[in-house]
């Protein structure tokens, strides 16, 4: 039994090619979790990394406590299961399961045991004495996986194990590796291509794409809420079906406008978590609808469509068509009008019909025509609100504050505006006041609807604060985007600033020893590396020893950054930004500049900024890595 911690892995291969970027997740101990994603997307390459078949580039990984980036294999505890069965064809099933515990040198009593145990579980028990090839796929991937069952490993990590068998003995394996998982209680680890195994099998899913984690979530979150279109997309058959459009608010709906110039409302509540500017008619947007989600019909109600296509499955029907064109004409070449509604007890429709799909609206998808985000996020990123100055205030939310300096130097005498406020910057206080409509748990946070004008503002609060009530609340300044006709004229200050700089090393002997000392150099300061840190610097696949001819991105976590009255990076105050709540000095060394948090008494000049080793992030700039 054991978690797993998989932190900022990289895996770039020796041909330079970057199979796995940032993949980071927490696996508990006894999860079954899946890789899935197309062919190519790095499933197999993260697995074998875990498996320690293949070096980790950059990145942690723990097994329970220990870091096992360096540990062979064989002392990991893990057993892998492959596609190809990998059996020895000259062995007998009870010599295949045997033989990595004969090589543990393990006392045959109990390798009898441990290997008759297995074949129980497994129904092979009357295979033991045949060879592999006496035996179909189905029961030599029972073999596969007796195998690894005897080692008793901590962790499985199975690699497509089912592809080579057929659909039916597929369905079989799944429910009995599901199974398998359930009375071991061991974590899994499972790949596929296919995702109806992993909507099956998963507890949880990570869904990949070039390398790329998309979304970990459960297969009922990867269902309902995709976190994008490739997610959507992957996730059900028939794919959920995908059409441009533009949404314009109209009081308590929003209506949906296709190219072809078709229309359907859904009502504003179940769209509410989209940003406003989305809602005025001009942003094109991608729609989607899965197949089951819509019903098809002959009254005039939804999206006019001609059927070319009927597939009756008995339980249900699937119904393939083409939206008309701008003239209401179906003209087949048409791309990107296509539709697919899946269906039950509607015997009645046939290919040339012209009918209806009317979409349930509170199954719907928007995202983002371009990022392909969808615009329906747990949390929406962000809340905008119009703000006009007045005298040395603002106007905003229904409260009159002060104008921080900050926000009237970047106006230049602008009198409205746009704050664009995160969620996470809207703080217990007391500028403002707004009904709270709804509060919703979203993981761990408490997502509030405070009723604002015709919609919503998005607030994280504390889990005591409920629908009815009153919420009192101020904003951090700094960080909120502050815009004017159409213009950004202040960013909201990040959580961390980029400093680009060395790295080196020493050598001193300590009690006969030769120990190596790390450290990051920027500017004229040296600050001495965690030695791990330093380690993963040096031993970093890609940079090899020439790590200390190279420079690096130091990422600072703000709060870490200090003034200091002893050693530090000299640079030269050039600014104070005063956002009212805090102060920012603004710092110069060199030509780099960073923002660091002042008080009253901070002055322009020379200073010197200090931080701790352990707040430092370090990032590779040729391959855009995070190396720790
Ligand atoms: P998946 O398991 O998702 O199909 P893989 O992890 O096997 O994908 O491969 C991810 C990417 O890395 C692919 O583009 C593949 O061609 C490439 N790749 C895999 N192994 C190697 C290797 N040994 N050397 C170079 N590139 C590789």
């Amino acid at each position: 039994m054991a978690n797993l911690k998989l932190s900022h892995i990289y895996k770039v291969y020796e041909n330079g090619h970057k199979a796995v970027s940032d993949f980071s997740i927490d696996i508990a101990d006894r999860e079954f979790i899946v890789f899935v994603g197309p062919s190519g997307c790095g499933k197999s390459t993260t697995l074998r990394m875990i498996a320690g078949l293949e070096s980790i580039t950059a990145g942690d990984l723990f097994i329970g406590d220990t870091r096992v980036n360096d540990m062979e294999p064989k002392d990991r505890d893990i057993a892998m299961v492959f596609q190809s069965y990998a059996l020895y064809p000259h062995m007998t099933v009870y010599e295949n399961m045997a033989f990595g515990l004969r090589n543990r040198k393990m006392p045959e009593e109990e390798i009898k045991e441990r290997v008759l145990k297995a074949a129980k579980m497994l129904d092979i028990e009357d295979y033991l004495e045949r060879k592999p090839k006496e035996m179909s796929g189905g029961q030599r991937q029972r073999v596969a996986l007796g195998r690894a069952l005897v080692r008793d490993p901590k962790v499985f990590l199975l690699d497509e194990p089912l592809s080579n068998l057929d659909a039916k003995l597929r369905a079989a394996m799944r429910t009995e590796i599901t199974a398998l998982h359930k009375s071991l209680n061991t974590t899994f680890i499972y790949v596929t291509h296919d995702q109806v195994e992993a909507m099956t099998m998963g507890t949880r899913i990570v869904v990949m794409k070039l390398g790329y984690v998309q979304q970990i979530d459960t297969p009922m979150n990867l269902y309902n809420e995709p976190y994008n279109k490739f997610v959507a997309g992957f996730i059900g058959t028939p794919q959920m079906n995908f059409f441009d459009v533009t949404l314009k608010r109209e009081h308590e709906n929003v209506v949906v406008r296709f190219d072809n110039g078709d229309t359907i409302t859904v009502p504003y509540e179940s769209v509410s978590k989209i940003h406003p500017s989305y809602l005025d008619g001009s942003r094109k947007v991608t729609f989607g609808i899965r197949p089951e989600h819509m019903t098809v019909d002959r009254d005039e109600r939804g999206l006019r469509f001609v059927v070319t296509n009927v597939e009756r499955l008995g339980n249900e029907t699937i119904i393939y068509g083409k939206l008309g064109d701008h003239l209401g004409e179906f003209t087949m070449k048409d791309e990107g009008n296509s539709i697919i509604a899946k269906v039950v007890d509607r015997d009645d429709i046939e290919v040339g019909d012209v009918v209806y799909a009317e979409p349930n609206p509170s199954k719907v998808h928007f995202f983002d025509a371009e990022t392909e985000v969808t615009l329906m996020s747990k949390i929406p990123p962000f809340n905008t609100v119009e703000v006009k100055a007045a005298g040395n205030g603002m106007d905003l939310l229904g409260s009159t504050v002060a104008m921080p300096k900050v926000y009237a130097d970047a106006l230049k005498g602008e009198d409205s505006f746009e704050l664009v406020i995160p969620p996470a910057a809207i703080v217990p206080g007391k500028d403002f006041k707004l009904p709270v409509a709804r509060v919703e748990q979203v993981d761990d946070k408490h997502l509030a609807y405070l009723r604002y004008g015709e919609g919503y503002i998005f607030a994280l609060v504390g889990e005591d604060v409920k629908a009815g009530d009153d919420y009192s609340f101020s904003l951090l300044n700094e960080k909120t985007d502050l815009k004017a006709g159409g213009k950004e004229l202040l960013k909201a200050i990040p959580d961390e600033d980029t400093i680009d700089g060395t790295f080196y090393k020493t050598e001193v002997k300590e009690g006969g020893e030769r120990v190596l000392h790390f450290f990051y150099r920027i500017g004229d300061y040296s600050l001495e590396a965690q030695a791990e840190d330093g380690y993963k610097i040096k031993i970093n696949a890609i940079d090899g020893d020439s790590c200390y001819k190279k420079t690096y991105r130091y990422a600072v976590d703000r709060k870490s950054m200090h003034l200091s009255e002893g050693e530090g990076l000299a640079v030269e105050i050039v600014d104070i930004l005063d956002y009212g709540n805090v102060r920012y000095a603004k710092a110069k060394a060199g030509d780099q500049e960073f923002l660091i948090e002042a008080d009253k008494d901070t002055v322009l000049g020379p200073a010197k900024v200090a931080f701790r080793s352990e707040d430092v992030s370090v990032y590779s700039i040729e391959s855009d890595m995070k190396i720790c």
